[in-house]
């Protein structure tokens, strides 16, 4: 039996509309994506930028 552990580590992602950073915890060493629009599938985060866009990071 194995355990499998998901570690998370902050990165830093900036708002696809005006560039402003944010962090974001996704799983450690996955590759992200940062899009405007949403997906209907995949691990993903939503961000709130400081100026109050939305945006999702994807993780695979
Ligand atoms: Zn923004």
């Amino acid at each position: 039996m194995t355990t499998k552990r998901i570690t998370s580590v902050e990165t830093e992602v900036e708002c696809p509309r005006c560039g402003e950073p944010s962090s974001v915890a996704v799983p450690d060493g996955s590759e992200i994506s940062v899009r405007s629009t949403v997906a209907a599938f995949g691990d993903h985060e939503t961000v709130t930028c400081s100026r109050g866009h939305r945006y999702w990071v994807y993780s695979c």
